[in-house]
């Protein structure tokens, strides 16, 4: 069997792995970074704003000295860990808490641009050249009597933002490779409770497929695999034993051949070298003719038999006078009835009863039900057929008061090719096909036939029909 579903399904797990990895290590870090960009620009901006209220205002409001607001700044920046710068609006730094106060060195600083933010509070660059390492630089302006005065600038390193960012990531990782390898769960899972049973099923199919329809195999599931299973091996056991079935049916048909074949051959063989004298030629010819006669017979049922396997359900289903067909049927064996001196007792429902079925069918039916009744019934006896309704449904008993049929035998005779021991001597030239030809012939109507027999009282067979639409109610 080749594995390739289960490489498909380790390859699928190793493409999630290598996915996750790469989402987690590009946009989980820039995503970040981001966010603690701007969480850290939030708190800074909020504490420019209060300088600029504040320390900032005060100084241009000329209500506190330089020197004070720096010391304030110093202590602010040393809790906040960041630069504090009060810049004018042309660039000149007032105050740096990065640097001691000296009013005599003027620092300005190239290009400042308080419009460069555009739009936003903050900027992460170099702050115009004026730092070697990226910034966040938050601006918050310093108004005194209705004009921008400077503004409060708050410095803090990158670094630093990066660095917590990290440690964030390693968790990101450690909790990927943590669910990377509990995702081995689902591994573990398909490959108990897919893999596993599908490789059973497939085994067993090759085994069907090579023939081997009594291979067994056992799937403990309740789910669709466990049943697919089940189904299988359901199917392959149905074939096995459809298989046994031919096999037995063809060992019949051809035993049920033979012996007709050769004694015919025999007794032709010892015509022609003699050993029947030809004054003894008729009496033999006669059972000749009754062996042929039988393979006929058999030719017929096992035509019939297969027709209506074949055929299935394709009925020819007339409107028929049932009671009509009866007496007809058992017209046709008045001469056989005479023989045995045997009386056909018909009661009827009246002269005319329509069903609704396959006429040459069941006439059929009527006539191996017949023929068994006379066939297994003593001399001087009476065989009664009864037709009646009831639930808008026919019925038609064929009785006999004849040899009955043991109690074991009861289920087998619908079998094909079934004679029980007790009809043997009685019947030599009974095929065993008769009652299974019937059976299939009222299934395939939907009814059913049933038998009452005792040994030794006799036997009834009780069939029905459905009625035509005209004789329901
Ligand atoms: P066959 O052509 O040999 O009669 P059937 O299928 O018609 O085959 O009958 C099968 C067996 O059922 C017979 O061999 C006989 O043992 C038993 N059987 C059928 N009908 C009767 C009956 N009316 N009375 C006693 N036995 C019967």
């Amino acid at each position: 069997m080749k594995k390739t579903l289960y490489l498909k399904f380790i390859l699928a797990y190793f493409i999630f792995g290598v996915f996750s990895f790469i989402i987690v290590t590009t946009f989980v870090p820039s995503m970040t970074i981001e966010h603690l960009v701007r969480e850290k620009a939030e708190h800074l901006y909020v504490e420019a704003v209060r300088i600029a209220d504040t320390y900032a205002a005060g100084l241009y409001a000329s209500e506190t000295d330089l020197e004070t607001v720096k010391d304030q700044l110093d202590s602010l920046a040393f809790y906040l860990d960041s630069t504090i710068r009060i810049i004018n609006p042309s660039g000149r730094l007032v105050l740096d808490t990065d640097v001691s106060l000296n009013v005599e060195e003027e620092v300005t600083i190239e290009n400042f641009d308080p419009t460069a933010t555009s739009g936003s509070y903050y900027m992460v660059n170099d702050f115009f050249g004026n730092f070697d390492r990226d910034m966040i630089s938050v601006f918050s302006p310093i108004t005194y009597r209705y004009v921008v005065k400077g503004y409060v600038v708050i410095h803090c390193d990158m670094q630093e933002i990066q660095e917590s960012c990290n440690s964030l990531l390693n968790i990101s990782y450690i909790t990927l490779v943590i669910l990377f390898l509990l995702s081995l769960i689902i591994l573990i899972f398909f490959t108990e409770m897919v893999y596993i049973p599908l490789r059973k099923i497939t085994y067993a199919t090759e085994q069907y497929a090579s023939g081997n329809m009594h291979y067994e195999f056992q799937v403990e599931s309740d789910d669709e695999i466990g049943y697919l299973a089940a189904c299988l091996n359901y199917m392959a056991s149905q074939i096995a034993g459809a298989e046994d079935d031919q096999k037995k049916f063809v060992a019949n048909v051809s035993h049920d051949f033979r012996s007709p074949l050769t004694s015919v051959r025999g007794y032709l063989e010892a015509m022609i070298d003699g050993t029947i004298p030809p004054e003894m030629h008729d009496k033999y010819l006669n059972i000749v003719l009754n062996e042929t006669e039988r393979l006929t017979k058999l030719t017929n049922s096992l035509l019939s038999l297969n027709n209506l396997n074949t055929k299935g359900m394709l009925l020819d289903r007339t409107d028929f006078n049932i009671n009509q067909i009866l007496r007809t049927t058992a017209a046709s064996f008045e001469g056989t009835c005479r023989k045995k001196t045997i009386v056909i007792e018909m009661i009827l429902t009246g002269e005319e009863l329509y069903v609704t079925a396959d006429m040459e069918k069941i006439q059929q039916v009527l006539y191996n039900l017949l023929d068994n009744a006379i066939k297994f019934s003593h001399h001087d006896s009476v065989i009664k057929v009864e037709t009646s309704v009831k639930n808008n449904k026919m019925f038609v008993s064929v009785k006999d008061s004849g040899i009955g049929i043991p109690k074991d035998d009861l289920k087998l005779i619908w079998d094909r090719f079934y004679k029980s021991d007790l009809s043997r001597g009685k019947d030599k030239k009974g095929t065993g096909l008769g009652l299974s030809i019937v059976k299939e012939i009222i299934n395939c109507h939907g009814e059913n036939i049933n038998v009452i027999s005792t040994e030794g009282v006799g036997s009834e067979f009780i069939f029905s029909l459905p009625l035509s639409e005209d004789e329901e109610d």
